[in-house]
């Protein structure tokens, strides 16, 4: 129930203040971080804090940071493992021919990168040579994801890929045995399918994959 007198003597003084002006402030509540301090009001916030990082070994071999992209009120949040060669050079994930495969799909579920979409990795640099994240730069790196949630509080999660799958999830075991299966990040519901370079290397999984982003769209559809 809300507190009427509080109310009235809050428009009482807001009167004695300003007059009849109304003055409504409409910022999001400020989020308190672990020591106190006032937490990023937006992810572009955010990125600005946080892209000179150099916590692990990878900062210092990356040519871009790659934050990520989107709506930043999106409903579904797609995660891949790292940034590959190209989107190291442009500061973006999943571009190049797996990043417009990854669009045509969006498109079919009639989104976009600009539209109930924001893609991200879970690492924000490049791992030399593709190699798969190493647990020590996953733990120095996972709490920006986490803030990235946090701020853009998705109503679903789909990792791309087996990688990205194993690593949220923290299971170590073939894409096919997470597939099909709602799992949880966060609190959040999460899926995994195929990433889009593994389609193009293989079509056979691109009906399988189709039938996933059935799903998707089904799933945030009707929530
Ligand atoms: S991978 Fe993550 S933790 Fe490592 S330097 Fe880049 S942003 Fe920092």
């Amino acid at each position: 129930m809300p507190d009427i007198n509080l109310a009235q003597k809050y428009l009482e003084q807001t009167k004695s203040l300003f007059g009849n002006e109304l003055f409504v402030q409409d910022e999001k509540v400020d989020m308190i971080m672990e020591d106190g301090s006032i937490g990023p009001k937006s992810l572009s916030d955010y990125h600005l804090q946080i892209s000179d990082c150099l916590k692990c070994g990878l900062g210092e071999k990356r040519d871009k940071f790659v934050f990520g992209v989107g709506d930043p009120n999106a409903n579904l949040l797609l995660i891949g493992e790292a940034p590959g060669a190209q989107e190291d050079l442009e500061g973006e994930p999943f571009v190049g021919r797996a990043g417009k495969l990854l669009d045509k799909i969006l498109k079919a579920i009639n989104r976009s990168r600009d539209k109930d979409v924001y893609i991200c990795n879970v690492l924000k640099c490049r791992p030399p040579n593709n190699r798969d994240p190493l647990p020590s730069e996953v733990e120095q790196c996972e709490s920006y994801l986490h803030m990235q949630i946090n701020l853009i509080q998705p109503k679903l999660i789909v990792a791309l890929g087996r990688v990205a799958g194993k690593t949220l999830l923290g299971l170590d075991v073939q894409l096919k045995d997470m597939r099909h299966e709602t799992h949880e990040y966060k609190g959040i519901p999460l899926r995994v399918t195929y990433h889009p370079a593994a389609l193009l290397r293989n079509s056979n999984f691109k009906a399988a994959a189709w039938d996933d982003f059935k799903w998707i769209r089904e799933f945030l559809d009707k929530n």
